[in-house]
């Protein structure tokens, strides 16, 4: 995951230094994304391991119950049917 080089807010975030709400700006520099709070000297490389193309896969398959097939075995015995 890769923000714009474009310093971009990012809503509802808390400055964990300063607590100011809405003060945090993301912004990629080099290839790493890094948070920044506008309101104090606050700074931080951001590092998130998302395996996103594995939830990709995921979506693509299909539920389970639309494969399955239900099957009646009806007992060997079958005397007593209507
Ligand atoms: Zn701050």
């Amino acid at each position: 995951m890769a923000y714009s080089t474009k310093r971009r807010f990012m809503a509802g975030a808390v400055c964990p230094r300063c607590s100011q709400m809405d003060s945090i700006v993301v912004y990629n520099l080099d290839g790493k994304d890094f948070r920044e709070c506008v309101k104090c000297d606050f700074k931080e490389e951001m590092r998130l391991n998302i395996a996103t193309s594995e939830l990709d896969t995921r979506v693509n398959h299909k539920p389970d119950h639309e494969t399955v097939q239900v099957i009646n075995i009806l007992p060997l015995d079958s005397s007593d049917k209507k």
